[in-house]
């Protein structure tokens, strides 16, 4: 093999995580690679946040012209007959958001070139029997066959390495990796499904759950409990399920799907049709069962699993629960060359998580002096789900923080209102389809520290990133009440609650 090409820092994953921490590194000078076995760009990119966005934006816009334009007095506004006809083509649609995401990773490879980064395509691994020399670590680079390609040494490895999305096994849900998709699937489909079950009501089933119903489908979603986003203000909980419900998703409580059934998928299947399923559905409190047929497809959205399993880890690289990578504050395993953050750590899974924190990681691995504590703050991390309408959260929830500070020391400030937006088609239209907003701060202390805000109503998603500043800052309830409103707005309402 031919000589090693040696690197100050190794990035394997070209994802949020590797390609902010890479580019931060170059701009001190140091010799960066990185490392991707896909597409540059990750998971955000490709199969996350950014064809979710554009497709929460047609899903808005079919809302906007489903009844909106009309209560607008816009009657020429109308929806497609169908989404695949004359008027709109999902499929059509579909292609445009795949060019608009191949144009990102373009733009993802430029930015590598301009800033002297060398881009390896392959799937990286640590070698075994490791070899650590002076120079740094050995990593081999395999191609699509598994052949080892090329070999590499790094001073510094950042694993960066992201995760994929789990299916149940069949002894859990017989069928479910046969007949099912998952989140990735769901960016393949070139059609809308006419009848979807989406099983799991994290972020993920919430978000595609919404999107679907808006574009028409018809959307049983499943949860084992009686709620849905568990681990949100439990009054996000109830408002969404509300909203669920008058978008017309029915969700399935205290449900196990047993079994999906189906005709054999095709190997080379072009996601453009149903696949007329037959799913089990149990409620786990009584045994009852109930199938739901005719069914298009079973998304499933039961949470991810790191990347880690086959990077060839060595020993000193700790693996903890479901296989995320442990590491310190300061994204440091215990292996003192071998770092890692985003995704494949299970620490906040959010692209600008993953971003700011392997910015700090290269601030302080190579930004000089300066920057030697250098870390990110995983506390109050503002966080949006897409929902129908979106949900805004930051810092605790109103339970965590009684338990945190007792009873007598929470003070809860709420409204629930129409937004001025939906408020006016009122006039003449029952409003019964439409969603309210509930705003809610949670204080605590005599000094009425805001310690949690929690948000949902249209435009919340916009709303909290200012207010999310004014958190991270300590601010209390006085400095919320001594700002200024911006009328008329949504927004306003946080400033003027009593
Ligand atoms: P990734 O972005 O996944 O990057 C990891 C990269 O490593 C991948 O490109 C992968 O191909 C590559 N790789 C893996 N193994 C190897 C190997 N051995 N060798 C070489 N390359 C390898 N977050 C938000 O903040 N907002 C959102 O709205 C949002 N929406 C989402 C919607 C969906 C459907 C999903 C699934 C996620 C969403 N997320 C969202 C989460 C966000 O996408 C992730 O938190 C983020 O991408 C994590 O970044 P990362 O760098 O850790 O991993
Ligand atoms: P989550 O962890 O958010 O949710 C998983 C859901 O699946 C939960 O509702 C869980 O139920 C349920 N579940 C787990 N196992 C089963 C099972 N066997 N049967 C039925 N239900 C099950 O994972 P997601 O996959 O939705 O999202 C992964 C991460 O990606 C998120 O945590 C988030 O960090 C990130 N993300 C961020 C987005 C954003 O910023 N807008 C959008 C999308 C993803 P239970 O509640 O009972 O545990």
């Amino acid at each position: 093999m031919a000589t090693k090409r040696v690197f100050d820092y190794i990035v394997l994953g070209g994802g949020s995580g590797g390609m902010g921490s890479a580019r931060r590194a170059a701009s001190y000078g140091a010799k960066v690679a990185v490392i991707e076995a896909d597409r540059l760009g990750g998971t955000c990119v490709i199969r996350g946040c950014v064809p979710k966005k554009v497709t929460f934006n047609l899903a808005h816009t079919f809302d906007v012209l489903r009844s909106d334009a009309k209560r607008y007095g816009i009657h020429a506004a109308r929806l497609p007959e169908s989404t695949e006809g004359p008027d709109f083509s999902y499929a059509r649609f579909k292609q445009m958001r795949d060019a608009y995401v191949t144009r990102l990773n373009g733009i993802y490879h430029r930015n590598l070139d301009r800033e002297n980064i060398t881009f390896i395509a392959g799937f990286a691994r640590f070698k075994q029997p490791v070899e650590d020399s002076e120079e740094g670590l050995a990593v081999e680079i395999l191609d699509a066959q598994g052949a080892v390609t090329e070999e590499i040494v790094g001073a510094k490895v950042l694993v960066a390495t992201g995760g994929h999305p789990v299916v149940p096994t069949d002894e859990e849900t017989k069928g479910a990796a046969t007949h099912g998709i998952t989140s990735d699937g769901f960016f393949e489909l070139n059609y809308v499904p006419k009848r979807i079950v989406v099983v799991g009501t994290g972020y993920i089933g919430i978000e595609l759950a919404g999107v679907l119903a808006a574009l028409g489908s018809e959307v049983h979603v499943i949860s084992r409990h009686d709620t849905v986003l568990r681990t949100f203000d439990p009054d996000m909980q109830s408002f969404l399920l509300e909203s669920m419900k008058k978008q017309g998703i029915t969700v399935h409580h205290y449900t196990h799907v047993d079994s999906v059934d189906g005709k054999p998928i095709d190997a080379d299947r072009a996601f453009q049709e149903g696949r007329n399923l037959a799913v089990t559905l149990r409620d786990v409190r009584d045994g009852a069962t109930n199938v739901l047929d005719e069914v298009d497809e079973v998304l499933f959205a039961v949470g991810r699993a790191p990347n880690s399993t086959q990077l060839q880890l060595p020993e000193q690289v700790e693996l903890g629960k479901k296989s995320y990578i442990k590491v310190d504050a300061f994204q440091a395993t215990a292996h003192p060359r071998i770092f890692a953050l985003g995704d494949v750590c299970g620490i906040a899974e959010l692209t600008p998580v993953a971003i700011a924190a392997g910015r700090r990681l290269s601030d302080r691995l190579f930004g000089g002096a300066q920057f030697s504590t250098s870390k990110l703050d995983y506390t109050n991390i503002p966080t949006v789900v897409f929902s129908h309408p979106p949900i805004g959260t930051v810092g605790l929830t109103e339970p965590q923080a009684r338990k945190e500070y007792g009873d007598e020391n929470v003070k809860v400030y709420k409204s629930k209102f129409i937004n001025m937006y939906f408020s006016m088609m009122g006039v003449d239209n029952d409003m019964t389809d439409k969603p309210f907003t509930l705003y809610k701060l949670v204080c605590a202390g005599p000094e009425e520290k805001v310690v949690g805000i929690h948000i949902i109503g249209l435009g919340s998603d916009e709303v909290l990133q200012g207010f999310a500043v004014a958190v991270k800052m300590g601010a209390t309830k006085a400095d919320f009440d001594n700002t200024v409103a911006i009328h008329p707005t949504a927004g306003e309402e946080l400033v003027t609650l009593r």
